[in-house]
């Protein structure tokens, strides 16, 4: 229900919790994290409010100064910890609003090709078509990209990968998208509120683009992979 995507220099995971809580508003059942630290992707998932995930944080601290957050509104499958975003398939973890229409077909698709589902979410496929892309010799991008053209419905979703610590892949089909442009930090929101007390400028992604994000910046693309130009605008919401 709520996306949130930071490229820091300081740790993040207090900077996602407090974007997801920004976020709150929308309703949700579960939240998570996941980030990259010395490469390694690692998250945490509660059911229920964020002060859980936040409680557990405390216990179980999550490292990094890249990241994404989840508030989740489910739609397919219960709100339990396993079905909670971000959701991780091998090197790949991402948050998604929206749902995946064509998602037992690509369940089907990817049992057959031994990427056994371990979750109820339509979500889950994402990650593991991009996890079954990468072990074919794809990059990240090429890996996402290649997902993306692969889903039907609607959707905002972010992703994150292991071993890469300057890099968030985010994408918007029916769903709205925002990036932030911090100093040497980036950021992506389902909302401009969430990133607020981050930063004021912001490009809204258009129906259908997707953005590779780094520190220095990002490139957007439409949905045939051409670069497009979108203008980056000036918001004014109280931090
Ligand atoms: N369809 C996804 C799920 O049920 C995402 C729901 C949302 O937008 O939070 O996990």
């Amino acid at each position: 229900c709520g996306i949130v995507g930071v490229l820091g220099n300081h740790e993040v995971a207090p900077l996602l919790v407090e974007a997801l809580k920004r976020l709150e508003y929308r309703g949700y059942d579960s939240a998570g994290i996941a980030t990259v630290n010395a490469g390694k992707l690692d998250r945490r998932r509660a059911v229920g409010k964020l002060v859980n995930l936040s409680d557990l944080l405390v216990h179980d601290p999550l490292p990094g100064k890249t990241g994404i957050g989840h508030t989740r509104w489910a739609t397919h499958g219960a709100a339990t910890v396993t079905n909670a975003h971000p959701h991780q398939a091998g090197p790949v973890a991402v948050v998604h609003n929206g749902i995946i229409e064509n998602f037992r077909e690509l369940r089907a698709e990817l049992t057959a090709a031994g990427f056994t589902p371990g979750t109820q979410t339509d979500t889950e496929t994402v990650a593991l078509l991009t996890q079954m892309h990468m072990a074919g010799g794809l990059s990240p991008r090429e890996a996402a990209a290649r997902t993306l053209s692969r889903l039907h419905g609607a959707f905002a979703l972010c992703f994150l990968f292991e071993g890469e610590d300057d890099l968030l892949i985010a994408a918007r089909k029916g769903s709205p998208l925002a990036i932030g442009h911090g100093d040497g930090e980036m950021f992506v929101g389902s909302d401009a509120i969430a990133l607020a007390p981050m930063t004021d400028a912001i490009t809204y992604l258009e129906e259908g683009d997707w953005a590779v994000v780094t520190r220095a910046g990002a490139e957007i693309f439409d949905p045939a992979g051409r670069r497009v130009n979108r203008a980056m605008t000036r918001i004014q919401i109280d931090a």
